[in-house]
């Protein structure tokens, strides 16, 4: 909670907060304790370290949103609206894994990563759909 001011580096304090349920996003609105300087931040949950995800061979790695984005960008590649669509399902996507993910305590199957974001996909455009699957034939029957 200890930011500093970007303007003269000394204490904040916090003037005001705001929770967004739908990114797991805060906000807060700060003030500067020595110059009086407002400003705002935003804290994003790091999900490299929350999801962890479990390969079909067994081995682990963090779940990079980064990677599903670029997956998602490729299959809807055909749209105009390629980037505000992958960005837009990538949340989705990552709201259900979040969501397995309590009840699988921490552990997501590659398997279900790619169904998930397949069975996204299948609602919004089905040209998209079947050109992840495409990619992700051993995940996807
Ligand atoms: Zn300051």
């Amino acid at each position: 909670m200890d930011m500093k001011c970007i303007y003269c580096h000394s204490k904040t304090q916090v003037t005001n907060s705001r929770s967004k349920t739908l990114d797991s996003s805060v906000w807060r609105r700060r003030q500067c304790t020595t110059c009086q300087a407002e400003f705002s931040s935003i804290e994003l949950p790091d999900y490299s370290k929350s999801l962890v995800v479990k390969s079909t061979s067994g081995k682990l790695f963090a779940f990079s949103r980064d990677k599903l984005f670029l997956s998602l960008h490729k299959a809807l590649g055909h749209r105009q609206d390629v980037l505000n669509s992958a960005s837009a399902i990538c949340d989705t996507v990552v709201a259900k894994l979040i969501r397995q993910n309590d009840q699988e305590k921490g552990l997501i199957k590659a398997s279900s990563l790619a169904r998930t974001a397949h069975e996204t996909l299948k609602r919004f455009d089905s040209l998209a759909a079947s050109t992840y699957k495409a990619y992700h034939r051993h995940y996807i029957n």
